[in-house]
């Protein structure tokens, strides 16, 4: 129950008094007093309970049992009096109490510069403010013209299918495999799961008050993707099982011509308006270039193609990279394999967060559900938790002593806790320690949750070596060293292309550009991440400089990119015009402003050896900004910045020539 609780549903909610005292006891404080303050109106009891709230998680409150017992009696009593008057419940709480109860809700000081993101991210009225709507009703004609191609059918693909379907848009979406999902759809490999907590990590218009998991494991994040495709009846716009080999803009038509492959090896051609690049930055699996790796003779996979049929009980396993995928991988295997031995390149930061094994319990669903507002209010919580509150974190400070292994006082006090937290889970080994240590500042890589990975290396049955691998023979890994590791099975945890984003499509602009030409290898460049000069109606969704290293959630990047699009789109088909390209000098004014914001933060640290990186050094897969930077950088589509063009254009220019 979110608002709009109908006045039955609040009188059965209240009925039995005793019940919902009990059922309460299940709720945590922090969203608990929003619920209060918000339908109750009294500022009183947040000087009464804010001061024990210590921080965001539920785990940093220290409200004590008596006053926690005070404000469930409050809240039955809030609610029964508006089941017994009969008034609506107000949408949103006092204006002028918003910012004590934002702080409140936190345990932090939520500076006012993030209220707007707040009210947005919470939508207490639901009145989805994040979805754009018509200015005018749209001629009909011109709405029934434009056709928009999306790529990618994941997390991504699928909200701006929800879009653009609710927009009376028409659309198709192409998806090379033969489900909905993307990351999630294909990452099948033990383990798999977020490292952002769900409740935060998933549509702000689809809130889940169902998760299993604070962090989810992959099936259930599938499963919600998937049911909120057939919620919208988004599969009817998808063709499966089809993938985009190249687009190539017409620049008399003003339309995108695509080519596009079947499973079965045959081709199609298709045109659109617009194109939308939905196809992620994780999703090409990144194969390791080790001499040898073809004579190895077991089964040898990637983890992103897990091999379900190959039977790992009590057999000798060689997991290769301990990046995000590895760290989960590793611990969920080491009981059931025989031997495991893990080859690491970089060693990884991990933290522990207490809520990352633990499961909601019904209650806290039933809390989530029925009380009102609670679920929203929590929502909130997790993402000011799992946000912007690292950032400044991040940056170098330029006079740091100790800037090989830190950049800064609160950085160096992370790595304190961080380094005692390793220390203790491998029983304070201390060649463990050193192997399991990472020699870059914390953040130089995205934080991961500890999924028990350092308890899993003090197994007898698991080996972590860091000396590198010289080359695979039948059987056997050889590394640096000369030492020799026989293996039955090769597991690859070794990451994604991401650095060659878009690969292997061939997408082709105006004047015959290409995005391989402009980008390079490894240079990847969009204005706001979404826009490329010279390819006019082309859009991308976590696209270039937009992956969250810093904390967040992917699915607030693209939501925000989405909005974006769907501006751009609603002003292409409002005002008749059919091409809009972003113009040079506001393309550039942003690379500037990005590379600028990258010089002092942790992923240009030289001692950062990442996929974040190009090989000239260049940040190219990060965002530089904070949320609540990115979300106004594009809340409002800027028609200033992009050149406009109309078939009329065209051909009065070569009536002319
Ligand atoms: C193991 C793992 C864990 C992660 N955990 C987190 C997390 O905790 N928090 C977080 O914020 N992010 C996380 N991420 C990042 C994750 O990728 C994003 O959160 C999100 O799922 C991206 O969704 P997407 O739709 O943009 O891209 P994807 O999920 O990658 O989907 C892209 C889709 O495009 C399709 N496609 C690609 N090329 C073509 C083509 N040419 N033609 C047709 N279809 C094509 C693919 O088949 C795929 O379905 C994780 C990533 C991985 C790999």
């Amino acid at each position: 129950m979110t608002s709009q609780t109908d006045q039955q549903t609040l009188t059965e909610l209240v009925s039995d008094r005793a019940a919902l005292l009990k059922r309460l006891e299940s709720a945590d404080t922090s969203p608990l007093l929003m619920v209060l303050v918000h339908l109750g109106g009294d500022p009183a009891w947040l000087g009464r309970i804010a001061p024990h709230i210590k921080g965001p998680w539920s785990f940093h409150d220290e409200t004590p049992e008596t006053l926690k017992a005070e404000l469930r009696t409050a809240v039955a009593d809030v609610l029964e009096g508006y089941a017994a008057s009969g008034h609506p419940l107000p949408l949103t709480p006092p204006k002028e109490l918003l910012p004590a109860m934002l702080n409140a809700c936190t345990g932090q000081v939520v500076p006012p510069e993030y209220y707007p993101l707040a009210l947005e991210e919470l939508d207490l009225a639901q009145v989805d403010p994040k979805t754009v709507k018509w200015r005018k009703e749209p001629d009909a004609k011109a709405l029934s013209d434009f056709k928009v191609l999306v790529i990618g059918a994941g997390f991504s693909g699928v909200a701006l299918g929800i879009k653009l379907k609710q927009a009376g848009i028409e659309h198709v979406i192409i998806e090379k495999n033969d489900e909905v999902g993307g990351t999630w759809y294909e990452n099948t490999y033990p383990g798999i799961g977020v490292d952002t907590a769900n409740h935060f990590y998933s549509y702000s218009f689809a809130i889940n008050d169902d998760w299993n998991h604070f962090f989810a494991k992959g099936p259930e994040i599938e499963a919600y993707i998937k049911r909120n495709a057939d919620i919208n009846g988004i599969r009817e716009n998808i063709r499966f099982e089809e993938e985009v080999d190249s687009a190539v803009w017409d620049e008399t038509a003003l339309i995108w011509n695509v080519e596009i492959r079947r499973a079965d090896g045959s081709t199609y051609h298709t045109s659109a308006n617009a194109l939308v690049s939905a196809v992620g930055q994780l999703n090409r699996p990144q194969l390791p270039n080790i001499e040898g790796l073809d004579s190895f003779g077991g089964p040898a996979f990637h983890s992103a193609r897990w091999d379900h049929s190959v039977d790992i009980t009590g057999k000798k396993v060689a997991m290769i990279g301990t990046g995000a995928s590895g760290m989960q991988i590793a611990p969920s295997i080491a009981p059931v394999v025989g031997e495991l031995t893990i080859f690491q390149r970089s060693a990884h930061w991990a933290m522990h967060n207490p809520l990352y094994f633990e499961k909601v319990s019904d209650a806290k669903k039933w809390v989530l559900k029925n009380i009102p507002f609670y679920a929203k209010w929590f929502r909130f919580q997790l993402f000011w938790s799992s946000s912007d509150t690292f950032h400044d974190k991040l940056r170098i400070d330029p006079n740091w002593g100790d800037s090989a292994r830190s950049l800064n006082a609160d950085n160096a006090e992370v790595r304190k806790q961080l380094e005692a937290h390793i220390a203790k889970e491998v029983n304070y080994d201390p060649e463990l320690i050193r192997k399991a240590t990472p020699d870059f500042p914390p953040y130089g890589k995205r934080m991961l949750r500890d999924n028990h990975w350092y308890r899993m290396l003090v197994r007898p049955n698991v080996e972590l070596v860091d000396l590198g691998i010289d080359h695979i023979e039948p059987g056997v890994i050889v590394d640096k060293g000369g030492n020799r590791h026989e293996a039955d099975v090769i597991v690859m945890a070794t990451g994604f292309q991401a650095r060659r984003l878009l690969w292997p499509m061939n997408i082709v602009g105006r004047d015959g550009a290409t995005i391989r030409e402009r980008w390079g290898e490894d240079d990847p460049r969009a204005h706001l991440g979404i826009t490329v000069p010279e390819f006019p109606n082309f859009f991308v969704i976590y696209g270039p400089n937009t992956n969250l290293a810093h904390g967040g959630s992917a699915v607030f990047h693209s939501e925000c990119q989405i909005r974006y699009i769907m501006q751009a789109l609603r002003e292409l088909i409002e005002t008749g015009q059919d091409a809009l390209e972003v113009k040079p000098e506001p393309f550039w004014d942003y690379q500037d402003k990005v590379d600028a914001a990258h010089r002092g933060m942790v992923w240009s640290h030289p001692g950062v050896t990442s996929w974040y990186k190009n090989k000239d050094g260049r940040v190219t897969a990060n965002s530089p900004w904070r949320l609540v930077d990115y979300r106004n950088l594009t809340e409002t589509f800027n028609p200033e910045e992009y050149a406009f063009t109309s078939r009329a254009d065209v051909k009065a220019k070569e009536h002319t020539a």
